[in-house]
């Protein structure tokens, strides 16, 4: 079952999905981002190559 990222609530048909993960709206992806601490987000980073501004 697909479930959010940040509030890990079961997503519906109109879900956001990037190379970060699943969120249920730009929103909740925003926050995700936001929740994490640099650490995290450069490890994020790197798992995924950000070559392109997307
Ligand atoms: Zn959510």
């Amino acid at each position: 079952m697909k479930k959010c990222m940040y509030c890990k609530k079961e997503l519906n048909e109109k879900y956001l999905e990037n190379k970060i993960g699943l969120f249920c709206s730009e929103e909740h992806y925003t926050k995700y981002l936001d929740s994490l601490s640099n650490e995290e987000y450069i490890a994020i980073q790197n798992n995924f190559c950000v070559c392109s501004d997307d």
